[in-house]
């Protein structure tokens, strides 16, 4: 049973859902979290049900990747049962992609379930290779359990996409060694330029703001970059290394140059939905949801909602100010 696909004003097709199933993590990277981070209450969040209600319909309504993050998604309870429970959707064809963005700690546990319920490719975050400099930006994680969970995703038969925060004076001195990395073990590699998310304290900031693009030119002293047309949708562009034949992202958030081609709304744990993720405008889905048994409230909340969708996003860095800074964190609306 399908109902008509879900254009927004500006004639994109949305087809891409990214849901946030926690505001939780075992880690307390800087740039993401504050060190004592008030978490919501439980009864706050989806239960794993509602969680399978609200993609359910998304997936009726046209959406064929979902994407699963957080917070650190594989840290919620049980979540294997709601990835399981999105395998029927896979299997019906109605969804083509279900995919995780993890910070890498629970892989080793995880693996093979993914993959078990249909999971073949993954994004772990990484944004260096020196344990005491992982443990600095983590703050809490280990670097070791981390590329052991690697280890155990690879060997699941899981693709593996390594994505990397791009921060000066930090990692900027291992460009190379993570890009050789990523190479030796058959991984793509994509760089995200970090963006002015929520109030983090600021105490302990690792590093500064590194643009992609002096980044791309440090890569082109080394490489030769050959732009590609893949496009996802999404803020990313993607060159191949002709050297290693290896295809490298870059993320640049803040640059309105793929808003146009904007195919993706974003879930919050606890049900709200963001058109935009550089907008503070949102529809909460959760009322509707439980308002009803029947589904017909919920979907006709999620129509409007996609009527709302803006054209753009209004980051700014120019003149060295954060302009379009929205107060939520990534951990929240799932970067
Ligand atoms: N915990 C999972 C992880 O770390 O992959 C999923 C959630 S995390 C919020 C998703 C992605 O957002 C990670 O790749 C993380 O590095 C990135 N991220 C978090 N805060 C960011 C920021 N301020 N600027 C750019 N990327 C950020
Ligand atoms: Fe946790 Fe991911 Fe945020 Fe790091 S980036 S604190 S791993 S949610």
């Amino acid at each position: 049973m399908s109902t008509p696909p879900l254009i927004d004003p500006f004639a994109r097709a949305i087809t891409y859902l990214r849901v946030s199933v926690t505001d939780r993590c075992d880690f307390r990277c800087v740039y993401c979290m504050a060190e004592n981070m008030t978490f919501l209450p439980k009864k706050e969040l989806l239960t794993l049900e509602e969680l399978d209600r609200m993609c359910s319909a998304f997936v009726r309504m046209g959406v064929e990747k979902l994407r699963i993050t957080g917070g650190e998604p594989l840290v919620r309870r049980d979540i294997m049962t709601f990835f399981r429970s999105m395998t029927r959707h896979l299997e019906s064809g109605a969804l083509k992609e279900l995919t995780v963005t993890t910070n890498g700690s629970q892989l080793a546990r995880f693996a093979d379930d993914l993959f078990d319920a249909g999971v073949r490719r993954i994004n772990v975050s990484l944004d260096t290779l020196d344990e005491d400099k992982f443990a600095r930006v983590t703050r809490w994680g280990r670097l070791p359990q981390v590329l052991k969970g690697i280890d155990a995703a690879q060997k699941a038969g899981l693709r593996v996409k390594i994505n990397v925060v791009a921060l000066k004076g930090f990692n900027e001195d291992e460009l190379f060694r993570l890009t050789e990395w990523c190479a030796e073990r058959d991984m793509d590699l994509t760089f995200i330029e970090v963006m002015p998310m929520g109030d983090l304290g600021g105490e302990d900031r690792v590093g500064q703001y590194w643009s992609l693009k002096d980044l791309r030119g440090q890569l082109r002293e080394r490489y030769t970059l050959t732009d590609l047309d893949y496009r996802t949708g999404g803020p990313a562009r993607y060159v191949r290394l002709e050297e290693t034949g290896q295809q490298v992202g870059f993320i640049t958030p803040l640059t309105h140059n793929f808003c146009e081609s904007c195919n993706r709304v974003r879930l919050t744990c606890t049900g709200e939905l963001y058109m935009c993720l550089g907008q503070e405008d949102m529809a909460d889905l959760r009322a509707p949801l439980r308002a009803s048994e029947s589904d017909a409230p919920l979907e006709d909340a999620i129509r409007a909602a996609i009527g709302r969708k803006p054209k753009g996003h209004d980051f700014d860095y120019s003149r060295q100010r954060a302009d379009g800074q929205v107060s939520r964190h990534m951990s929240h609306t799932g970067g």
